[in-house]
């Protein structure tokens, strides 16, 4: 009988978080700090610091004890009042999830969609600017994790430069495993959070946050829309070595040692390590067919087109669990049971890129 293989955890996040982020989580959790103390307040200026370089920014950044949900809505929230107009391009089910969130806060929606999986036409979201002038937002996912592909953001960023428009965009799958250039690329909030490529457990959130955002503010008088996730609450506190709500002080510790190993490896070494285990894992479209097309596939997660039914997808996701000991992701929404998804980001190494497509592909040998 074959040896029991190593766990492989390979959804496209949560991660597992590596034994170092482990074990400073650990540190506060049995060792608790008070989250009002001085010693929370270098933790947090210093983890806050570390993650504007991985996230290649000089704006002002800020950790919520959130899920990115709460960041996606804290980004609308933050920018538009009801009423307002928000151009809102979506090519998956998170670009479909912000049409839903700017609705539900009375923004004025300007949909550009696109079939699940198809690339962004620039030409589209030129159109919509010049047929919709008094545009305050534009919101686009860089990184859309149903889809397993990459938006161009940074020729959105290139497109809006010199406009009055606000640039959002999603990187909960890209930063720390993808280039994001947020100051160069001028973007005015990137929202993430940490346990997808930051390697850190679930559940905080950031918003890098640009000036432009906060003179946008001033100029129109802007009248916070919510109270947990406003931006003035967030600075004043920071500037105290707090955040205003009772954050998780032991994700805060997580992403301190999560930065320092990413920042330790360098920023280049780690994007090349995504690309890598990436190409390897992309490999396996012999066998099924990629979501996205190559030209826009992403280096943190793949998806793969199903060729069976739903019941067959099921069975073969639960074989890859139980028999090869590899945990990955089925499809979201009208993709559910069509597409298969594989993380590779965090900590993942070529060698765990080789043993994942291994396992994959014995197992569906094992039932085609
Ligand atoms: N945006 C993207 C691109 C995501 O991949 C996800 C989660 O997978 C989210 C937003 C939502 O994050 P959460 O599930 O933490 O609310």
């Amino acid at each position: 009988m074959r040896k029991k293989l190593k766990r492989q955890f390979r959804i496209p996040g949560p991660v597992k978080p590596s034994l170092r982020v482990r074990r400073a989580i650990n540190r506060y959790l049995s060792n608790p700090i008070s989250h009002r103390g001085e010693e929370f307040g270098r933790l947090l200026w210093r983890t806050t610091e570390k993650l504007k370089t991985i996230c290649q920014t000089n704006n002002d950044l800020f950790m919520f004890t959130s899920a990115g949900t709460g960041m996606m809505e804290a980004a609308l929230l933050n920018c538009l009042m009801p009423g307002e107009k928000v151009i809102c391009v979506s090519n998956g089910f998170f670009g479909d999830r912000y049409i839903a969130i700017a609705k539900t806060l009375g923004q004025q929606v300007v949909e550009i969609n696109y079939e699940w999986g198809s690339p962004v036409n620039l030409e589209d979201i030129k159109l919509a600017i010049q047929a919709h002038q008094d545009t305050k937002a534009l919101i686009i996912v860089h990184n859309e994790t149903s889809i397993g592909g990459t938006n161009d953001i940074k020729s959105v960023g290139e497109l809006l430069k010199g406009k009055n428009i606000l640039f959002i965009t999603d990187t909960n799958s890209s930063i720390g495993g993808i280039d994001v250039r947020v100051d160069e690329w001028g973007i005015d909030i990137a929202l993430t959070t940490s346990q997808k490529a930051l390697m850190n457990q679930t559940a905080m959130g950031i918003l890098a946050v640009s000036g432009k955002v906060w003179w946008k503010r001033q100029q129109k008088n802007y009248s916070p829309r919510s109270y947990y996730f406003d931006l003035d609450n967030a600075k004043r506190s920071f500037a105290t070595g707090h955040t205003m709500m009772t954050p998780s002080v032991p994700t805060v510790a997580g992403w301190d040692v999560a930065a320092d190993m990413i920042l330790e490896e360098g920023l280049e070494n780690v994007f090349t390590r995504h690309q890598q285990a990436a190409d390897i894992i992309r490999r396996l479209a012999t066998d099924f067919p990629l979501v996205a097309p190559i030209e826009m596939a992403s280096n943190t997660v793949t998806a793969f087109r199903w060729q069976g039914t739903e019941k067959s997808l099921a069975d073969f996701l639960n074989k890859l669990d139980k028999k090869f000991n590899l945990k990955i992701a089925g499809g979201q929404g009208r993709f559910a049971g069509k597409i298969f998804r594989i993380g590779h980001l965090g900590d993942i190494t070529s060698e765990d890129a080789h043993d994942i497509a291994n396992r994959v592909k014995e197992c569906y040998n094992t039932i085609k």
